[in-house]
Formats: C-alpha cells, sequence, structure tokens
C-alpha cells in the first residue's frame, strides 16, 4: 500500500505542483488552482487505500466527482469524503444509529426534509450533491477547520469527530487522483495555500492562517517593550488544527510562564520547532510521539502571553533561534 507521502508524491508527479497544493487543502487558492478534482469512471486503485477498498473507494470517487460536477473546489471534496468516512465508513447504510435512527446513506443524512427523499439520501451522487450545497452554504467554509466546515453543514454531536478521518481523505482522494487523471496543466500562480504542499522532505506549513507577526525585534504587544520576537504569528480562530512542521519526535508538551501550553519537537540535526500559545485540552499528541510533516498535534489558542488566538512558531537549530520563513522557504515550504 502507498505510504501517504508516496500517494501525495505520486499525484504531484502526475499532477504538477499546482494540482498537488489542490488535492492536498486550503483556504481560496489562486483561482487557476481552484478547479475541482474530477476523475475518470474507470482505474480505481486496486487494493485497499487507508483502509478502505473497493465499494468504498467506488464511493468516495462518486462524491469526488459529485463535487467536480457542481465545481465545488479541492479543498470541499475532502471535507465531503471525509465526512463520508466519519458517517458511514463509505458505505451507503440502510440503516441509523441511536442519535438518527432515522439517518440513511454515505452521509447519514436525516429524515428532515432538508436532504431530499429516502432514495436521494440513499444515492451516492444525489446525496454527496446535497452534501455540497449544504457546505457551500455555511458562511466562511473555506477557512474553517476541516471537521468545523463538516460539523455546521451535519451538525454531528462532536465537531471534532470528522478530524481523524482527513488524513484518510487526503490518502484516498490523492490515490484516486493519482491513478485516474492523465495530466493537468501545470500553472505557475499556484502559490501554496496553508497548509499547503507537504515536500517530499515531508516539511508542511504548521497551521493555515494569516502571517500577524515575523521574527525580529518588535514592541512586544502586551508588554510594551521592544524586544525580539523569536519566531513567527500565524493568527486563525482558536480551535484551527496545528501540524507538526515536518518529521520528528515530540519531546516536550507542557505548561509555560508566557507560551501556554508549548509542543517542542525535535527533527534530529539539532533542529527543533516549537509550536506556542495552546489550551492544555488542545494537545493531541505526547512527548514520545513520532510525527510526521501534517500530523496534527494541537488547536490553535491564545493560552499565555497572546492577544488573540494565534500560533506562535519557532525554529531552533543549535540551541539557537532562528527566522523561521527562510528555514522553511529552504525546506520548499513558504511561509
Ligand atoms: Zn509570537
Amino acid at each position: 500500500m502507498k505510504t501517504l507521502a508516496g500517494a501525495l508524491l505520486g499525484t504531484t508527479l502526475l499532477l504538477g505542483s499546482c494540482v498537488s497544493a489542490v488535492a492536498l487543502v486550503p483556504p481560496p487558492p489562486a483561482a487557476a488552482c481552484a478547479a475541482p478534482v474530477v476523475l475518470s469512471p474507470d482505474g480505481l486503485p486496486v487494493g485497499a487505500v487507508a483502509g478502505y477498498s473497493g465499494e468504498q473507494l467506488a464511493n468516495a470517487a462518486a462524491i469526488v466527482n459529485a463535487g467536480g460536477a457542481l465545481g465545488a473546489p479541492a479543498r470541499a471534496q475532502l471535507i465531503a469524503v471525509m465526512t463520508a468516512m466519519g458517517e458511514s465508513g463509505l458505505r451507503v447504510l440502510d440503516r441509523g444509529d441511536a442519535v438518527g435512527p432515522d439517518s440513511r446513506g454515505l452521509f447519514q443524512q436525516r429524515d428532515n426534509g432538508a436532504w431530499g427523499s429516502y432514495a436521494d439520501r440513499m444515492d451516492p451522487t444525489i446525496s454527496a450533491t446535497n452534501f455540497y450545497r449544504a457546505l457551500l452554504a455555511v458562511d466562511g467554509w473555506e477557512t474553517l477547520s476541516p471537521t468545523l466546515a463538516a460539523h455546521r453543514t451535519q451538525r454531528n454531536a462532536d465537531p471534532y469527530h470528522y478530524e481523524k478521518y482527513w488524513p484518510a481523505a487526503l490518502e484516498v482522494v490523492a490515490a484516486l487522483a493519482g491513478t485516474t487523471v492523465p495530466t493537468v496543466p501545470t500553472t505557475t500562480d499556484c502559490a501554496p495555500a496553508p497548509p499547503g504542499d507537504i515536500t517530499t522532505e515531508g516539511w508542511i506549513r504548521p497551521a493555515a492562517g494569516r502571517l500577524s507577526s515575523t521574527y525580529g525585534y518588535r514592541i512586544h504587544p502586551i508588554t510594551g517593550v521592544r524586544k525580539h520576537h523569536n519566531g513567527i504569528d500565524i493568527a486563525n480562530d482558536c480551535g484551527t488544527p496545528i501540524y507538526a512542521a515536518g518529521p520528528g519526535v515530540v519531546v516536550r508538551t507542557g505548561p509555560t510562564p508566557s507560551y501556554g501550553t508549548l509542543v517542542v519537537i525535535d527533527h534530529g540535526s539539532g533542529v527543533l520547532t516549537r509550536y506556542a500559545h495552546m489550551y492544555p485540552e488542545d494537545i493531541l499528541t505526547s512527548v514520545g510521539a513520532t510525527v510526521s510533516g501534517g500530523t496534527a498535534i494541537g488547536r490553535i489558542g491564545s493560552n499565555g502571553q497572546s492577544t488573540g488566538c494565534h500560533l506562535h512558531f519557532e525554529v531552533q537549530q543549535g540551541g539557537e533561534f532562528t527566522d523561521p520563513r527562510p528555514f522553511m522557504a529552504a525546506l520548499g515550504v513558504p511561509l
């Protein structure tokens, strides 16, 4: 079975960097990059991808193509596949559960009039189309984390229920696209959107959001003192996922006087990345965990000396702070 990195790499080679950025995620990319993934009906991967196979992959392809037919961006297609994984395991279920006994189909849509007839809810293409219509109507869905976008579309009891299916959704869609989309023109105006590509070395933007403060001297927003800012700030809603920037081992998760809860990852060769201002309940990893670029390690917070929800991201090399932007740029990840 292909690894995630292998599958994504394969997609990159086949489709060019532009499409790979789209296939990988996020917020409104450049127009040329916003094109949906469109699959041909044949050429489904043989065997399992992320534990899904056969009919499940055919259903994933139907979901992707329903989005393509609507012109839904690739991010919406990924969210739809993730949601169906979390609701039905990519199977057209003719049963509901305790909280939704009348729920049916790939998305477990309720019998409340909003999702069409029984036949509609049991039809992969129609149910997916109705899912996309609801998703695209959610205010600001593009900038929400995928699980929150799905939650606002579907109203799951647990808003973070879908989060654990996101890596599998990336893997499945990349595998589907890699085997069925022969060529897509590469454009040069596809600036990586956060979190962006995973590079061949396995590095990725650590969070989606706006660069709100750079590395270097500044007047500290709370103390008013001119002080060196040892990292960069990426501002986004609290709760937005934070990802390991690259492969490594988690060497610290815990409280600090000013950084809130801090996660530190050791990447070897004296390189550390540090992720600050999280709330303790938002830590999604633990000391000793082996992570890859793109592994969710926590959620953006505003804990400690912070004036708003953001990730404070630092890089250390040989025990010294270094500007994360050139460091990450050298690894192929513009911030
Ligand atoms: Zn900062």
